[in-house]
This record gives C-alpha cells, sequence and structure tokens, in this order.
C-alpha cells in the first residue's frame, strides 16, 4: 500500500475502537522487524524517526527503507511520522521528504528543552497544521509536557511537573486544528520512568479520562509508553548488562487509555531491550562468533516478538485489510473542502 496518514490510521481506529502502535527506528532491522510483526498479526501500522533518528540513519536511507516496506508489504496500511518535531523547519522538510504525518512538539522551545508558552505552542502548531494540511499530511501537536529526555529531546525532570489541563488541551484542539494531540500524564521518555509499579498518584489515568470527556472526538496520543517489563530487563543483567530496576507504563493501563479516547501508543524502549537482551546473549554465549547476522538476526527477532505483541495488546491486530488507502493529494482536498473536519467537538465540562 502506498504511504498513508495517520489521520486516516486513526480515524479507522476509532471507528474500531481500537489504538495503534507508534514504533521508533534507526535502522533497517527494526524496520524489517515492524514489518514483519504486522504481516504476523495483519496489523496497520505506524513507524516513526526522530530527529535523532533522522541524523543517525539520514533522510534518504530512512525514506527509501519505508517506500520498501510499503513495496514489500502492499496489504498492510502504514504511516511514516516525524516524531517530535521541535520547529516548523524541522517539520517542512520531512514533510518535503514524503512524511506523511508529522508531529510538531510545541511544548519545548526549538531547543527541545525549555518549556514554550502556551501562545509560543499555538503559534508554531498551527504554522504547521496550515503548512501541512495543505499538503495533505497529518500532524500532532502535544499540550502539557512529557517527563525525562530521549535521543536528547526533553525538559528533563518528572513526568508529573507539567501534566495536562484539560481546559487547555480543549483551547489548543480549538485553535490549531490538529488531528491528534499528545497529553502529559505523568509519563517519562526513555526507561525510567517511575520507580514502583505506577499507581494513580504518578500515572493520571484519571487525568486523561478527564481530556476524553472534553475532547469526545480527538484521537489522544500517549507518548513514553513502553511497559519497560522485567523480563526484558532480565537478559539484559543476566549477560552482563547493568540496567537499574524500572518500571513502565503497564499494558492494562494502555488498555483503558484505548477505551478512553486513546488512539497512538508510542513505544521505543521496550524494543530497545529487546535488541540489546538478543545481541547480549549471543556475545556472551559464542564469543568466537563475529559476522553481525549471527546477533542481528536474533535482535531483529526479538523486536519482531515484542511488536507484535503490542499490537494484540493495542488491539490494531487483524484490522489491515478493514479499509484502503487514501492518497495524500485526496488528503489535501478533504482538509480544504472541510470533509475532514478538523475543528474538535467540545462536550461541556
Ligand atoms: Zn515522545
Amino acid at each position: 500500500m502506498p504511504l498513508v496518514t495517520t489521520r486516516q490510521l486513526l480515524d479507522e481506529a476509532a471507528k474500531g475502537g481500537y489504538g495503534v502502535g507508534a514504533f521508533n527506528v534507526n535502522d533497517m532491522e527494526q524496520i524489517q522487524a515492524i514489518m514483519e510483526a504486522a504481516k504476523e498479526t495483519n496489523s496497520p501500522v505506524i513507524i516513526q524517526a526522530s530527529r535523532g533518528a533522522r541524523k543517525y540513519a539520514q533522510d534518504n536511507y530512512l525514506y527509501h527503507l519505508m517506500l520498501a516496506a510499503a513495496e514489500l508489504y502492499p496489504q498492510i496500511p502504514l504511516a511514516m511520522h516525524l516524531d517530535h518535531g521541535n520547529s516548523f523547519e524541522t517539520c517542512e522538510s520531512a514533510i518535503k521528504l514524503g512524511f506523511t504525518s508529522v508531529m510538531m512538539d510545541g511544548s519545548l522551545k526549538p531547543d527541545g528543552k525549555t518549556p514554550a508558552t502556551f501562545e509560543e505552542n499555538v503559534a508554531v502548531t498551527k504554522q504547521v497544521v496550515d503548512y501541512a494540511h495543505e499538503r495533505g499530511v497529518s500532524v500532532e501537536g502535544e499540550i502539557g509536557v512529557l517527563g525525562g529526555i530521549e535521543d536528547g529531546h526533553g525538559a528533563g525532570g518528572s513526568g508529573l511537573d507539567h501534566v495536562t489541563d484539560p481546559d487547555q488541551a480543549v483551547e489548543f484542539a480549538e485553535l490549531t486544528g490538529v488531528d491528534s494531540l499528545a497529553i502529559a500524564i505523568g509519563t517519562s521518555h526513555g526507561a525510567y520512568k517511575f520507580t514502583k509499579k505506577p499507581d494513580g498518584s504518578v500515572l493520571k489515568m484519571d487525568l486523561l479520562i478527564k481530556i476524553h470527556q472534553r475532547l469526545p472526538n480527538t484521537h489522544l496520543v500517549m507518548h513514553g509508553s513502553s511497559s519497560v517489563p522485567k523480563e526484558l530487563q532480565d537478559v539484559i543483567n543476566q549477560y552482563g548488562g547493568k540496567l537499574k530496576e524500572t518500571w513502565g507504563v503497564p499494558v492494562e493501563e494502555i488498555q483503558l487509555g484505548v477505551k478512553n479516547g486513546v488512539r497512538k501508543i508510542n513505544v521505543d524502549t521496550d524494543n530497545r531491550l529487546a535488541i540489546t537482551g538478543a545481541i547480549r546473549k549471543v556475545f556472551a554465549e559464542s564469543p568466537e562468533k563475529f559476522d553481525p547476522r549471527d546477533y542481528l538476526t536474533p535482535a531483529r527477532a526479538a523486536m519482531q516478538k515484542v511488536v507484535a505483541q503490542r499490537m494484540t495488546q493495542f488491539g490494531q491486530a487483524g484490522h489491515a485489510s478493514d479499509y484502503t488507502a487514501i492518497s495524500i493529494a485526496d488528503m489535501a482536498k478533504g482538509y480544504k473542502s472541510g470533509a475532514l473536519v478538523t475543528k474538535p467537538l467540545v462536550a461541556a465540562k
């Protein structure tokens, strides 16, 4: 299937009442792992690349790997998404390259570290929305600030420092016309999210539900939503790693989110853990090996297993053939004519 937009994927997910995993990539093996998992579970899928990934792999490599994925798996709806764009220029360059969806994270200033004001966030996000929609590309915004740092992007600190205010979320969605909205409910980027299994005092699912009640038709996005399972940490530590004990977002909390408007779930850390554990195992058990395929093959298989598991848990499994692709040109027409509604439905308090 040609690359589709996240707007189409998430509209379909809302109709079907499921969530779609958005998995980060930096290289060919990760893209292959995701696509094989999508094939295995018959899932639509979002592949996303951060600024760090674009720098690591270079835009043209990434883009052509995605095109190869679309060619090789014509039955799978696949969106190519920019994760955490830090400025209009970053989003513009991604759209020019062929990304079908971008995140403008205006919750931070362009340095990717300092929290921005509400007005600054609205202004830059609206600028990206106008540019993107004219070209049929979807936009994700962020209101509130995630905790932690990933790929050099993030305010650091606890996920509770700048949780999303529901009134601001409503105002932000109305002023910008974003297709989807990332909210801060206590989660953080990276492996070290929580120091114990999170309860309602640190993971604010009640706040998520409140935002969904106010914005019932807006696709919500959960960032920093790896589950960081103990089994994956254990493999790494068993073969010489030194991870400190840590907790992620339990899958059942994500499933509660999916029942309450969450349509996109970002997962990166779990895949990194799976890859590293598999490689460490080969190095520890077969130190004589030196062909990269000897450790990249099990690494890719370990990531595929985690991705397939998440696809099943988020509910996207089985939904790849529910619909056909809407072209980017037709998406642009839809935005222009108003057929693709960008004004959110706002419920009274
Ligand atoms: Zn994020």
